[in-house]
């Protein structure tokens, strides 16, 4: 998908939206996915794009099941490993195409077992990905970055201080996943509800998602591919700091779970936590969030709310949460602060956040206080960066 081809009155896009979207995406695009030799990337393709390259060296249109099977079902990287597929054939396709992966450049693994990975991209550019594994059960999330840097600066985010460098691709994306699969051996893809490792993404690594949202969008059409890795969309939840125009978007045609970086209560703090409530303030995000089209009791909407000493963590914010959000099937997630190198905050007391949830645990919200995990290899919630930047143009 290309985003000039968004349908504006679906997406509830003005025309000079659009345009200042489709303008602002472009800079930051990212490499075609593509060898210097030529070989193209296949991973990252939707399935149409795949037949198309398969077309076009003259294969015929059932070979993209089989070789979609082989990528995204049994993980092979090696057309030589595809054993349903005759050798000339696989010698062809090793002419044009490859099946990438990025670098895994570092990988660290957290004394509670997180492990975090700096993957690195064939223009050299890199961004982290963490896997969470459950604390009781074998299973986990992995947590997925859409860009590198971010735009958005919000203040507790270490990613924040990084300044936009570009998009991921889808292959980017996709590939991220991949990769830590790769990692922890979990090929082929366990099937319906065999027990898996890696068993849930969050679209929560660095980056703002909605700004990216084709190939986010792309790369989780994928990722839900019946015939290949095979996740429900239940497994599935994009984190947003609240790009409004785009959540109506997202629900309609991903239908994924949804996670708002709330923060604050206040329009004031807010502005000055999540600057992008400036231009979509709380009322706008709200209301954006009750008319989610994937949201029910069953899936409910998750409040990300980091909590900061004597900033956000008081019982009168505790109350205006639970104002703000009654009658949306949600959850709250109360994020102790997560320090990084400079930052400017203070973690909660230990009372402040129990007062709190307790509060909005009263109100019928489930208000879970998320331990941190990974902390000692910079892994947790809002402490991503790489030292990935920019080039300027030349003058
Ligand atoms: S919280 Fe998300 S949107 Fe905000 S700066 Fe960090 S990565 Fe960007």
């Amino acid at each position: 998908m290309d985003i000039s081809q968004v349908d504006i009155s679906q997406s509830g896009l003005t025309e000079a939206e659009r345009v200042r979207i489709l303008a602002k995406t472009a800079r930051f695009n990212p490499p075609p996915a593509q060898l210097a030799d030529g070989r193209r990337d296949l991973v990252g393709m939707s399935r149409a794009e795949l037949a198309g390259e398969l077309a076009a060296i003259g294969e015929k249109p059932f070979r993209t099941k089989q070789v979609w099977h082989w990528i995204y079902h049994q993980g092979v990287t090696d057309f030589s490993r595809m054993s349903s597929i005759a050798r000339p054939l696989q010698e062809k396709l090793a002419e044009h195409f490859v099946i990438g992966r990025p670098e895994a450049a570092v990988v660290q693994t957290s004394s509670d077992e997180t492990r975090k990975f700096l993957f690195r991209f064939r223009d050299g550019q890199e961004a982290e990905t963490v896997y969470i594994p459950d604390a009781q059960e074998d299973r986990g999330a992995v947590c997925i970055s859409s860009q590198v840097g971010c735009t958005l600066s919000c203040r507790f985010c270490h990613t924040g201080t990084q300044a936009l460098v570009r998009n991921l691709g889808a292959a980017e994306i996709v590939g991220q996943f991949m990769a830590a699969r790769d990692n922890y051996g979990e090929w082929p893809s366990p099937r319906g509800e065999t027990p898996r490792l890696l068993s849930t993404i969050v679209l929560m690594g660095m980056g703002e998602p909605l700004y990216n949202y084709e190939n986010v969008a792309k790369a989780m059409t994928i990722v839900m591919d019946n015939e290949g890795i095979a996740l429900s969309r239940r497994r599935i939840t994009l984190s947003t700091s609240g790009v409004v125009p785009m959540m109506d978007r997202a629900g309609a045609e991903l239908g994924v779970n949804l996670a708002v970086s709330l923060h604050a209560v206040r329009d004031e703090l807010r502005d000055e936590l999540v600057p992008l409530n400036r231009k979509y303030p709380l009322a706008e995000l709200i209301a954006a969030c009750r008319r989610y089209p994937a949201a029910s009791n069953a899936r409910r909407i998750t409040f990300e709310y980091v909590m900061l000493k004597g900033l956000n963590d008081s019982p009168e914010d505790a109350r205006e949460l639970v104002r703000l959000i009654a009658g949306i099937p949600a959850k709250v997630n109360l994020i102790p602060f997560n320090p990084w190198p400079g930052s400017a905050y203070e973690t909660s007391s230990g009372n402040a956040i129990d007062r709190f949830a307790k509060i909005v645990m009263d109100a019928g919200f489930s208000s879970p206080v998320r331990s941190p995990r990974g902390r000692d290899i910079l892994a947790a919630c809002g402490q991503l960066r790489t030292d990935s930047r920019r080039e300027r143009p030349a003058a």
